[in-house]
Order: C-alpha cells, then structure tokens, then sequence
C-alpha cells in the first residue's frame, strides 16, 4: 500500500470537475489489495480519522474532494476480471476507467450501457453516483446494471451484496454481516420520484439492499469490486445532427421521437427506436462551431440522435427517421448523419466537446459552476422549459441549455461573469430547482449530491427525508468516517 504525503501528489486529488475549493488531506493512501484496504480503514474507525474515497475525479458535485483526513484512492483495483458473452455481463475492480471496459467489452461484441460520456470516470464512481449517459434514454442509468458488489465496510469488514438474495421490509430490515454483527435499516419514508434519479439514498418498501449502495457517493462503504450487465453491441448505428431554426421545433421533434420509441418498446414490433436523444441550445451551437465550422448558422437548435439499424432494417429506419425530421420543419440539408464508425466518432466527440469547454473555461477563471442537474417526469417537461425559457430570457447571464432531453433532463449551465451576475445565478437556480420539484421531479438526475447541493435536496426531501437519510449512514458507519459532508452535512450526523 502507498502512502503519499507530498502536498504536490496530494493537491490532485482536492479537485473535481465542480471546481470546489478549499479541500485538504493528510495523506493519499493507494491499497493494492482488499486486505490493505480493510485493514486501513479498521484503524480510521478506531481512531475516528475521515476517509474520503476517490474514483476517476471527474464528479462535478465536489464528491470526492476531502476536507481533512485522508484520501482513498483506488486507482490500483484496475482490473477487469472477466467478460462473459454469453450472459452479457463482466466482472471488474471499481477503478477500471470506463474508457476501457468499453474497449475490452467492444471487443466481445458487448458494451457499458450507462457510461457517462466522461469516458475517464472509474466504473466504481458510476456505481457510486448512479450516473448515466446518453444512451440511458434506450438502456436506463447504471442502477440496473449492478448485479454484485464486493465492499470494504466502515468497520474494515468486507461485505458482498448480490441482487435478488436480500429485499429490505420496513418489517425487517436486519443486515447481518459475516463476522457476527448486524445493522438494522431504518428505512426511510420518503418517496423517491418515478424518473431518472440520483439524488441521495435510493429508498423503498421491499427495496433490494444492493440499491443503497449504488448512488451512496462514498458515504456507506469502499466499492472495491463488481458484476455488471452489459448489452449487446448494436449491429450498426444510424447517428445524427439535426438542426432547427426554431427551439421550439426541435422540442416537439423530440417529444415526438420520445413517444414513438417508447410506443415501439411497449409493443416490441419494429420501428423507430432512439438509443440516444440529446438537445443543444443555440448557445451550445455556438460552442460546437468552434469545434466545427458547418455548424449551420441559421440554427437555433438541435438534437443529436442515435438509432440502432442493420443491414436489414437501415433503410426502412432512415427514412422513417427523415419522414419526423422533416414534419418539424429541419431542412434535410442541415442534417447531418454518421452511418461509418469513424463519423460516429467524431459526432460523440462533438457532443462531449460542450460540457468540456464549458469544464474548461470555468478552470481557467477559477469560477464555480451553476449548472442544473435536473429530470422532470414526461408530462411537465414542456412547463419546464418554458420556465428555464421565460426566466433567462430576463437576465443578462450567460447560459448554455444542452443534455438528455430525451429523459426530460436538460442541464442549464449558468456562466455569470460579476459577483452580482453569480448571486443572481445562485437565487436563478433555486428557483429552477423549486419548480422542478413541484413538478414531481429530481435535483440530481445523474451527477449525485456531493458537497454544493445539500440545499437542494433539502427542498426535494424536506429536512426530514434528509435526517432520515442521515440516520441510514450512521447505521453503517456509527463512527462517521466515511465520505463526510457527501449528500447532507456532517453536522446533521451528531442529530442522527
Ligand atoms: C465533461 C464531463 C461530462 C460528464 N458527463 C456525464 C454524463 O453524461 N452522465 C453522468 O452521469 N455524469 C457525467 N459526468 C460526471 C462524472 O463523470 C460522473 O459523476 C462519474 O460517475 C464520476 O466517476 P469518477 O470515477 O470520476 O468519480 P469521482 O469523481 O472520483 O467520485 C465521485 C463519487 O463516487 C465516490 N466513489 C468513487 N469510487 C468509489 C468507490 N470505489 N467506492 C465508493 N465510492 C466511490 C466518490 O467518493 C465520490 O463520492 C461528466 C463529467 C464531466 C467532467
């Protein structure tokens, strides 16, 4: 095991992507095996010292930043341990990139359905935040992937979870644990929204107790390794750029590619199926043209779509494909469509190219992020854009809408540029976040709570849901060492 205590090795670990300052630690300790592991955090239990666990770093809730103690960092549990074609699944260490179980699982005709697109992300952190990407509309998050964990607990103990063999009852909730000792669940009462979801601990009557760890963000115990599902690769992809004048067009087109795939998956007949379905504001527009000078200049809007074809259903598809691009009024000519792996590529690059600039700039200014994270359910997503609409048309602040329309979740990211535009972004944001869940929505679709959105899952949980997940945590880390200040603040444990 490494102990590392240069503040010039240490420093790269205080960062994520939020842009979160003032982190610190004593140490970073790398564990090579499951037994250094538990046997380190054994003593930080005994001694009560905080252990902050660290995956890809690419979170943007501040997650995986410490505020003292020491920093776990399992870069070396890096290995996958098996693929299985036949089943389609794998079995991997936490800290293997996603970039390269996607290579090792293209390689069996397989793939990771839920990778974000932030292809440096540890497969551990998607666990541990329940994090989606934009073929989530087609596959679901990673929630519905994890089939096995293996964990280090709060107490050193090493605890193996495997779905289907324990539903927690709000009747009977014991846990018990190989070395003799129980914990009892006290589930909680809240009810967690019927959509894309990772905001704080997944909660339900009858719940499999694998759920509470996926989404837990290093709160209740060290992944350190997995059994995952995986899909099957698709045979070929159709992907395209469509481009509106009109935002308003390219919200219906996607309303309409929404409803036509779900219909073909309820009744599993052929047709119109998205894999993907992604929408970028002309601001976003404006940053792609950066990356790529065709970006039509009359375009206001567009959506990046995926469809799964083969060489028997590609032309049918296409065409049904133009027949909706052209019922909403985008010009074919501002369409563009990637039938070969290579211009795939470069249209996946040009997706991610957005949330990267955006990354990018804030780093460079040093600025904290004001970005919504939010999923409304079907029916009110139109109320909701209209709101986002209405409200930034009335301020000045620089702001850049794209993401998983596809799932009703779009992220605003709001740029101010003064101290007055960053108080009014903050005050801007809560007001989105009110309305969202008024809507029956979530503040966390994906990226977890971390550090910089206590408040907001306070209005989605009200301070009550939150005790009740404080009271979670401590049922498994008594101590609270683990992940402090992660999903509710640490001073809410000592009313737990
Ligand atoms: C450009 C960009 C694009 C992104 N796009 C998406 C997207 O499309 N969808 C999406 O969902 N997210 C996206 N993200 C966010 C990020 O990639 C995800 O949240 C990812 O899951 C974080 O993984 P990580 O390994 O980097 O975790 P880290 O940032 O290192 O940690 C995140 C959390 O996971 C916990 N954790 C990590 N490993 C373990 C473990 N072994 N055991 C217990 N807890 C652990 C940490 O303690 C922390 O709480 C994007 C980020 C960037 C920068």
């Amino acid at each position: 095991m490494l102990i590392k205590k240069d503040p010039d090795i240490i420093k790269a670990y205080l960062e994520d992507s939020s842009n979160l300052k003032g982190g610190y630690a004593k140490e970073v300790v790398i564990p090579s095996t499951i037994e250094e592991l538990s046997a380190f955090v054994k003593e930080a239990n005994r001694e009560g010292n905080p252990l902050t666990i660290s995956g890809g770093g690419t979170g943007t809730t501040g997650s995986r930043i410490p505020f003292g103690g020491a920093v776990i960092s399992m870069e070396k549990f890096n290995r996958i341990l098996g693929i299985s074609e036949k089943e389609p699944s794998c079995a991997l260490q936490t800290g293997v990139l996603v970039d390269d179980l996607k290579r090792a699982a293209e390689q069996k005709g397989l793939f990771y359905t839920s990778h974000p697109t932030e292809r440096t992300a540890s497969v551990g952190g998607t666990v541990a935040t329940n994090a989606s990407g934009s073929r989530s509309f087609k596959y679901g998050p990673t929630r519905g992937y994890v089939n096995r964990l293996k964990m280090v607990l709060a107490n050193g103990e090493v605890f193996e979870v495997v779905r289907g063999q324990r539903m927690l009852k709000r009747d009977d909730s014991r846990v018990e644990l190989a070395g003799g000792g129980k914990i009892i669940v006290p589930l909680p009462t809240y009810k967690i929204p019927k959509i894309k979801n990772s905001a704080g601990y997944f909660a339900k009557d009858g719940m499999d107790l694998i759920d509470l760890f996926i989404g837990q963000e290093g709160t209740l115990s060290i992944i350190v390794d997995m059994d995952l599902g995986l899909a099957r690769a698709p045979r070929g992809i159709l992907s395209s750029f469509v481009f509106f004048r009109k935002e308003e067009d390219a919200w219906a087109f996607s309303d309409e590619a929404r409803r036509t795939s779900k219909a073909k998956r309820l009744d599993d007949s052929p047709g119109l199926d998205a894999l993907s379905i992604e929408y970028f504001d002309s601001n976003a527009l404006r940053i792609l043209a950066f990356k790529d000078s065709n970006v039509p200049r009359d375009a206001h809007a567009a959506i990046f779509f995926e469809q799964e074809t083969s060489p028997e259903t590609e032309d049918v598809l296409t065409h049904g494909w133009l027949e909706i691009i052209s019922r909403h009024n985008a010009s074919l000519d501002n369409t563009w469509a990637a039938m070969n792996e290579k211009e795939q590529g470069r249209f996946a690059e040009l997706r991610h190219y957005i949330p990267e600039w955006i990354n990018d700039s804030l780093r460079k200014e040093g600025a904290q992020k004001f970005a919504t994270d939010i999923a409304v359910p079907e029916d009110s997503f139109s109320e909701m854009m209209n709101f986002y609409k209405d409200t930034l048309m009335g301020s000045c602040i620089e702001h850049v809408i794209f993401g998983h329309i596809g799932e009703c979740h779009v992220h605003v990211n709001l740029l101010p540029k003064s101290e007055d535009e960053r108080a009014k972004a903050k005050e801007m944001l809560k007001r989105f976040i009110k309305k969202g869940v008024l809507l029956g929505g979530t503040v966390s679709a994906e990226h977890g709570i971390g550090k910089t959105k206590h408040e907001y899952l306070e209005i989605m949980y009200g301070a009550s849901g939150v005790m009740e997940m404080a009271r979670i945590k401590k049922a498994f880390d008594p101590a609270c060492i683990l992940g402090l200040d992660n999903i509710f603040p640490k001073a809410l444990l000592r009313l737990a």
